[in-house]
């Protein structure tokens, strides 16, 4: 069975991968089960940069096959911020600080167009590896609505579901959202071990 770590300590992550990939060949490990506890720093320019950086120094450090991710979320009106620093957009790392300072961002401004994007490394032993960008489109609302989710979901309005990501189950998120898409694409671009198509 081949070994293939996820770069990150999120276990809804790994158990995503699990379910979409899981099969006789391959097991997932997230960083934690693994027994790496090595900083990457996420310093690069992109979500592809930042995704890439994280598998590739995974996959260099134990010699495995390795995967990582980097999401984030842009608004048209705020020059596609937060973008790769949506998770300290506020500097607290907490959600409710960086929705806070999101919609105080966007007070007066009529264009409320926002994206989710999702990038997924996957990165070989011997130095190979693919990048994919997913993306998902919606609106910021200034009220929170539902408790699902995570992060800026109370308050990105899909306007074909009419409700916010965090009013829907993951199932039905799942069939838009920048992660599930970006899951899928890696998907059709590797064989059942990973090995690239
Ligand atoms: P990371 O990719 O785990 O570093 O997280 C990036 C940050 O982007 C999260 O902390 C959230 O603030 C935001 N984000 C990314 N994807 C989502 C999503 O599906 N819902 C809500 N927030 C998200």
């Amino acid at each position: 069975m081949k070994t293939i770590v996820i770069a990150t300590n999120n276990l809804n992550k790994v158990r995503e991968f699990q379910s979409l990939f899981g099969n006789d060949l391959i097991e997932f490990k997230s960083l934690k089960q693994i027994g790496y506890d090595k900083e990457i720093i996420e310093d690069g320019n992109t979500f592809e940069e930042n995704a890439y950086k994280k598998a590739y120094q995974v996959s260099h450090d134990l010699n495995v096959t390795a995967i990582a991710d980097d999401s984030g979320l842009s608004c048209y009106a705020l020059n596609f911020a937060p973008g790769i620093y949506s998770a300290r957009y506020a500097g607290t790392g907490s959600d409710d600080d960086n929705n806070r300072l999101l919609i105080k961002n966007l007070e007066g401004k009529e264009d409320r167009r926002a994206f989710y994007s999702c990038a997924i490394s996957v990165c070989h032993p011997d130095g190979t590896h693919l990048e994919v960008l997913e993306t998902c489109e919606g609106l910021i609302i200034d009220e929170a609505r539902g408790t699902n989710g995570f992060g800026y979901d109370p308050h990105f309005f899909i306007p074909e579901f009419n409700k916010t990501f965090a009013e829907v189950s993951l199932e039905k998120k799942n069939t838009i959202s920048h992660r599930a898409k970006a899951i899928r694409r890696v998907k059709e671009l590797v064989n059942e071990d990973f090995s690239f198509k």
